[in-house]
């Protein structure tokens, strides 16, 4: 992994991120406050985590279970932090996120609710689940980019909030690529609040990343998930621990996604 952060260029990238939640909020006519910052800290290390948690964010979200765990060990002293898992979940690890008290917010399958609320009765905890939502790519084709298909978001939903162990928060979904967020996430509005219609508690809709967040905040967004405009630029073979020295923000021109 890469070497921390200066804190100050956190603190500044932290301060343009909220600054964009802010102007999407208020143009929106929403509070900023309804908007959550999830900061995505996924192959970045523990020390930017612990920078940030000093600079007063407190939800962190990693797409691998092994990485979560690591970090989450790494940073075990820190009790107020809260943990979140975007990226997709095998059965045999649900326990694992479980027990670190994480919300998951890529739920897609029934056999992961059942899992998942097998682990929670285990470990003896009440576990946050999103249900993720594929919302298609750039030409409306299913698969792309993870999550159940909209015909089957509802049932998926009802199976949560009757899941022991589950509390239903609401849904997620990440926009098609190299597409306008926009139509995407209306359709994610839309479903969002026929799920609330039988669930009132599921509230949050956890949508937007670095690239898109203003059209998500627009389009209703309680939770936004955001990696590169705090951490800057992941390295490409970020699965392989790349040698090369990753771009780190005002190092170089930032690109999103
Ligand atoms: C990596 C990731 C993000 C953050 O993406 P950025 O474009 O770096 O902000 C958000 N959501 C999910 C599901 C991710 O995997």
């Amino acid at each position: 992994m890469p070497a921390p952060l200066d804190t100050e260029r956190l603190a500044e990238a932290l301060r343009l991120v909220r600054a964009r939640i802010d102007a999407a909020a208020s143009a929106a006519g929403r509070d900023p406050a309804g908007v959550a910052l999830l900061a995505v800290s996924k192959t970045w290390p523990a020390e930017d985590v612990r920078a940030l948690v000093g600079l007063g964010l407190r939800d962190f979200a990693e797409n691998r279970v092994q990485e979560l765990t690591g970090k989450a060990a790494a940073l075990a002293d820190l009790t107020d932090l809260r943990w979140h898992l975007v990226g997709q979940l095998q059965r045999n690890k649900a326990a694992a996120v479980v027990r670190l008290g994480a919300t998951v917010h890529s739920v897609d399958r029934l056999r992961l609710v059942e899992a998942l609320s097998r682990a929670a009765e285990q470990e003896g905890r009440q576990t946050g689940v999103f249900v993720q939502v594929d919302l298609g790519g750039p030409e409306g084709e299913l698969g792309a980019r993870g999550g159940a298909v909209p015909a089957e978001v509802p049932a998926l939903a009802d199976a949560v909030a009757a899941a022991p162990g589950l509390q239903l928060r609401g849904l997620m979904a990440v926009a098609p690529r190299d597409a306008d967020p926009a139509p995407a996430f209306a359709r994610l509005a839309e479903l969002s609040a026929r799920v609330r219609a039988d669930h009132p508690g599921a509230t949050a809709v956890s949508a937007g990343m670095s690239g898109d967040l203003q059209a998500a905040v627009a389009a209703g967004a309680t939770v936004v998930r955001v990696g590169t405009a705090l951490f800057g630029s992941r390295p490409i073979a970020s699965r392989e621990e790349s040698a090369t020295d990753p771009v780190r923000p005002h190092e170089s021109h930032q690109h999103h996604r």
